[in-house]
């Protein structure tokens, strides 16, 4: 007889599992206990789930790199023990996170999908329920006897995205994610359907590795009309500063004036490492297009491509933390190392 496919919870928080605290009107997360007691359905599911809560819930606005590595570190715990893990986390760093933990883990070889929701799980409208019980079923499936999604994902409202290209976009709807550069991998409706070319499958049977570091001296600078030299020279002088994400305009263009550049080189040559993404959520930052951008690339900043601000900054402080210099560091920047650029 066939094995049960076995599914680990990882419950982090969110307002999946947040309650209303009367007399404040104020949303903060609960313990797993009483989320498991809305969703009797799990039940039915003909799976074995077992669940990691982590204590205390957090808002994921109080989750960092800290709990990126507690995460990576549970699911290297429990890897050979179970066929798919399911994050439940805030909405509001979800896509960071899920960056952060594709980077964390290398080889993947078994779904790893972060899910919550926009409403409390024990609201009458909530979306959590199918949320979850969806998540679960695709971290359960399998194509040929193999995991049909070994990838760190985000999964929303009925659609499934490559974590490191997935950004919050909405705070209102249910679809409160998109994937702008990066077709969704699978779609649900009456049935479950997998873009199968367009998950990544892991080849030569290469053992999960799992990294721990992240350097978070990092900063992002979005270019805004009429920012000053003042701002630059502060935020390139900040203590430790190693890396810094700068959301230019369109396709990765900013100013040229001499004493933007001369800031920007400064900083370059100070060992600081710049890179360069687009403020806009579609399309890729080529800075050979514009003499503008091309005064970037001379000054020695780097291209993100197409990359998200959340592939970016998690992707900056996993190479800072990894990489064995400025070389290395600019060779993997460049190159798509789990499919968060094209
Ligand atoms: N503030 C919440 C969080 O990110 C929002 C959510 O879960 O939707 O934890």
């Amino acid at each position: 007889m066939k094995k049960r496919s076995s599914i680990l919870l990882i419950y982090t928080g969110g307002t999946i599992g947040m309650e209303l605290n009367p007399g404040t009107d104020e949303l903060t997360p609960v313990n797993f206990e009483k989320i498991a007691r809305e969703l009797p359905e799990l039940v039915r599911l003909d799976l074995d789930i077992k669940t990691v809560s982590y204590s205390p819930p957090l808002d994921s606005s109080e989750i960092g790199p800290e709990l990126w590595v507690r995460l990576a570190g549970t699911i290297e715990e429990y890897y050979n023990r179970f066929d798919g893990f399911v994050i439940l986390h805030g909405t509001d760093t979800m896509a960071y996170s899920a960056s952060a933990l594709s980077f964390l883990l290398e080889n993947l070889g078994k779904p790893v999908i972060f899910t919550g929701s926009q409403l409390p799980i024990g609201m009458l409208r909530t979306d959590g329920r199918e949320n979850l019980i969806t998540s679960i079923e695709i971290a359960a499936s399998n194509i040929n006897d193999a995991p049909a999604v070994p990838e760190v994902c985000v999964f929303f409202q009925n659609k499934l995205f490559r974590g490191n290209r997935t950004t919050k976009y909405n705070v209102e709807y249910f679809n409160a994610f998109r994937s702008e550069n990066y077709p969704p991998l699978a779609e649900s409706g009456i049935n479950i359907e997998f873009n199968y070319h367009a998950i990544n499958y892991p080849y030569g049977g290469r053992n999960l590795k799992v990294y721990r570091e992240m350097d978070n001296n990092v900063a992002i600078l979005k270019i805004f009309p009429g920012i000053t030299g003042r701002l630059l020279r502060t935020l390139f002088g900040t203590t430790g500063l190693r890396g810094v994400i700068m959301e230019t305009y369109g396709a990765g263009n900013a100013p040229t004036a001499p004493w933007f550049i001369s800031e920007i080189e400064r900083a370059v040559k100070n060992g600081i490492f710049i890179l360069n993404i687009s403020q806009c959520t579609t399309g890729s930052v080529d800075m050979s297009k514009y003499s503008t951008g091309k005064r970037l690339h001379e000054a020695g900043v780097m291209s993100g491509y197409d990359m998200t601000t959340e592939a970016a900054v998690t992707k900056t402080m996993f190479l800072l933390a990894q990489a064995s210099g400025a070389k290395d560091l600019r060779r993997l920047i460049n190159s798509s190392i789990r499919g968060e650029i094209k």
